[in-house]
């Protein structure tokens, strides 16, 4: 029998709400066998990151090349910077019947809704705005200005929470981890999912 197709799951919300961290949390986890889409951006590469494990790292020249090309599935100008998923990868693995997981901002998330309207859209929302400020100005890698900008951002993202199937408020970071688990779990037994599998079970049988 065919591979089952995997499921894309589109992990979102405003910077500074805990994406990264509780993305990670996830992939410490041995018994994750989702797959991470590593993206591509612009920015600089801050302390502790390394080319091809947190990002891959590209000039600007080299994204708009690349944009051209069109190589991603979705890429946003965030705060000055480009931020891309490569199409290569996400497809190839969804193919090979692997869970494909992305962590993106917003704009880019709604690339995707209409690209991928099966995707799996979870929004990570903070306790409250001041918990978000207070998390950016802790992370200690933007000067104020960023983090006012990057606290104006996150005001609009968190209105753009009506394109998405669920919310998980990042309370605690184990916590948003296994309610991020719990709903991929369920997301792979909806009926609509099993029905297919039978179906294609049911007219090999005939064969
Ligand atoms: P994002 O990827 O959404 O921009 P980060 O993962 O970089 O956010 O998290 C921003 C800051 O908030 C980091 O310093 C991180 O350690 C902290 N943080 C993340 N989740 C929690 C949480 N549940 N409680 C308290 N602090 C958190
Ligand atoms: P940071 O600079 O803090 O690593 O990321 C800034 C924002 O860009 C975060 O909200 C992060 O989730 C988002 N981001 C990371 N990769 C991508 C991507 O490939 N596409 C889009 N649209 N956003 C991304």
């Amino acid at each position: 029998m065919d591979n089952e197709k995997g499921l894309l799951i589109v992990l979102s919300g405003p910077s500074g709400v805990g994406k990264g961290t509780v993305r990670k949390k996830i992939f410490e986890d041995p018994s994750t066998s989702y797959k991470y889409s590593i993206s591509m951006t612009t920015r600089n590469m801050r302390e502790g990151e390394e080319d091809g494990v947190d990002y891959f790292f590209k000039t600007k020249a080299e994204f708009e090349e690349l944009i051209k090309q069109d190589q991603f599935i979705e890429y946003a100008e965030y705060v000055g910077n480009y931020y891309g998923t490569p199409v290569e990868y996400v497809k190839n693995t969804m193919d090979d019947g692997y869970d494909v997981f992305l962590e993106i901002e917003v704009e880019g998330a709604k690339q995707v809704r209409k690209k991928f309207p099966d995707a799996l859209f979870i929004f990570l929302a903070p306790p409250s705005l001041d918990d978000l400020r207070e998390r950016l100005v802790g992370r200690g890698t933007e000067s104020d200005e960023k983090i006012q900008s990057r606290v104006t951002e996150a005001r609009k993202e968190v209105e753009m929470m009506n394109l998405y199937d669920y919310v998980v408020v990042n309370d605690e970071i184990d916590l948003a981890k296994q309610r991020i688990q719990s709903i991929v779990d369920a997301e792979h037994l909806k009926r609509e999912r099993i029905e297919a599998k039978y179906r294609k079970m049911i007219l090999e049988a005939k064969k």
